[in-house]
């Protein structure tokens, strides 16, 4: 077996369709990491995902070890987790061993060089844990530049004192999404399990819909945006916007041409859950599912009234199963 092993950005065989992946994974070579990356591929396999990216702190040091653990059913893509000092981003897909400096801070004013060079070999540059509540973790740059945001970060539960900071980030985000959207230039949400310690890959992940499952194809779904986080492989969303016959899937712009919007919903997996429709306005619309978990939200609404719609379904402690990037109708 070859020492240095990278992975294939391009898994055979597997056509259009939604991958869940993990898009924020540390093995035990990261400061309290305990999984090998053996140890994460085998949790993978058996937690649905059909990808994961490593995002090591700091350090390339362990993408010759995954060649030998992905496979026709996982794909691996190559990052690190950038820890500067005034906050964490990830660099998805950099090249084989590639390392992304770390050593600044916002006052240094040189974020912007790093992320052109993740740019220039067609990575993505992801704002990580914005409100994360330690000491350098707190994402203190502006979000231009960066093409996603991580707004649900670990197991969003309300018993845990991290949840604020998964409320935090959502909210900021929600909240910019209406100037954002209507300047034509918005960041998506990610979602990450930034998993140190068994037991927590792939809590949450990220469903996105793309061309065939290849890093090029995965990274270009979740820069336009066509994706949504599920709380685990047990949650299922489905979410579109029928105008006369023309309809639109998340992430998508629907042509309403002044139509009725028909905004459909369909949720599985959340027990007696809530699932609630977002616009410009806010809380637009919200109905609960039954014990079963599984139900169709409808409703109607214009382009006039609702430049964009997105989704989201909580469970009963107000804890988030699933959420969706933006539907945009003009
Ligand atoms: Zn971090
Ligand atoms: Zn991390």
């Amino acid at each position: 077996m070859a020492e240095t092993d990278f992975p294939p950005t391009r898994v055979a065989g597997r056509g259009r369709g939604w991958y869940r992946g993990d898009c924020h994974v540390h093995s035990d070579r990261s400061d309290g990491g305990e999984m090998t990356p053996e140890e994460l591929a085998a949790e993978a396999r058996a937690t649905g995902l059909d990808f994961l990216a490593t995002t090591e702190h700091a350090s390339a040091a362990t993408h010759g070890l995954w060649g030998r653990h992905a496979g026709d059913d996982l794909l691996v893509i190559l990052g690190e987790e950038v820890t500067t000092r005034t906050g964490h981003w990830l660099a998805l897909g950099l090249r084989p061993g590639q390392v992304v400096d770390w050593r600044y801070g916002v006052r240094d004013g040189t974020v912007d060089r790093h992320l052109e060079r993740v740019h220039r070999i067609g990575g993505l540059c992801v704002a990580a844990h914005p409100h994360a509540p330690y000491p350098s973790g707190t994402f203190m740059y502006p979000y231009e530049g960066f093409d996603a945001v991580e707004v649900w970060n670990g197991r969003w539960a309300s018993d845990l004192p991290w949840n604020a900071d998964n409320e935090a980030a959502l909210s900021e985000w929600g909240r910019g999404l209406a100037a954002d959207l209507h300047r034509g230039r918005w960041r998506p949400a990610v979602g990450g399990s930034d998993v140190h310690l068994r037991g927590q890959l792939g809590t949450p992940h990220t469903v996105v819909l793309a061309d065939e499952l290849s890093t090029d194809a995965i990274l270009a779904g979740l820069r336009a945006g066509r994706s949504w986080v599920a709380e685990s492989a047990a949650v299922e969303l489905s979410f579109t916007v029928l105008a006369g016959d023309r309809g639109a899937g998340i992430g998508e712009r629907l042509e309403t041409r002044g139509e009725t919007a028909v905004v459909r919903a369909e949720v599985r997996g959340v027990p007696s859950g809530v699932v609630t429709l977002h616009t410009e306005l806010g809380t637009a619309h919200r109905r609960s599912l039954p014990d079963a978990g599984s139900g169709t939200v409808e409703w109607r609404t214009s382009a006039a009234e609702s430049p964009f719609v997105r989704v989201e379904a909580r469970h009963p402690d107000g804890s988030m199963a699933a959420l969706s990037n933006p539907i945009t109708l003009v």
